[in-house]
């Protein structure tokens, strides 16, 4: 039994809950039906009908790809970032903010980090023009690649059948 309703979840996974609930809802032990709830509300907010197994963030995916059982990366416009071993960023647009002119399009005059020390890379989704990251790295860094979930380990923990490709 769910000690949280479907409605709950959703309104969690959408930031309309009031912070007493959401603080109730994050101390307390987690229902075994959390996973599979949460799963309903992420699929309910998707138009494709590829199996979501895990959240990479509030647009991001990882997902069964019903054709071929292929387990890959999806913004919630459906766009296919491909394998969810690789770095999705790497199949992402890419926006830096490398000078004054556009660190001042989001601080104020004389604010901005100084762009010889930090940049701002922002990723895109191609299709949709959604924001999915952004990282304040040094100029040289490369491209963090932030996860690389354990999907075996993972399934195993939740006590569920694991999907057949990972
Ligand atoms: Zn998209």
């Amino acid at each position: 039994m769910s000690t949280y309703s479907k409605k709950q979840v959703a309104d969690l996974v959408k930031g309309d809950l009031d912070w007493d609930t959401v603080h109730l809802m994050l101390s307390m032990p987690k229902d075994g039906d959390r996973y599979k709830l949460y799963m309903e509300v992420l699929q309910d907010n998707v138009d494709y009908d590829d199996k979501i197994i895990l959240a990479m963030g509030p647009h991001l995916n990882v997902v069964e790809r019903t054709s071929d059982k292929e387990i890959v990366i999806k913004c919630d416009c459906g766009h296919d970032f491909g394998d969810y071993r690789k770095n999705w960023k790497l199949g992402a647009l890419i926006y830096v903010r490398d000078n004054v002119e556009k660190m001042e399009q989001i601080y104020p005059a004389l604010m901005a980090p100084d762009t010889s020390w930090q940049v701002y890379r922002e990723y895109y989704c191609p299709s949709c023009g959604i924001q999915h990251d952004v990282e304040a790295p040094t100029p040289w860094y490369p491209v963090m690649h932030d996860i690389q979930p354990d999907l075996k380990t993972f399934f195993e923990w939740l006590g569920m059948p694991a999907p057949a490709k990972i």
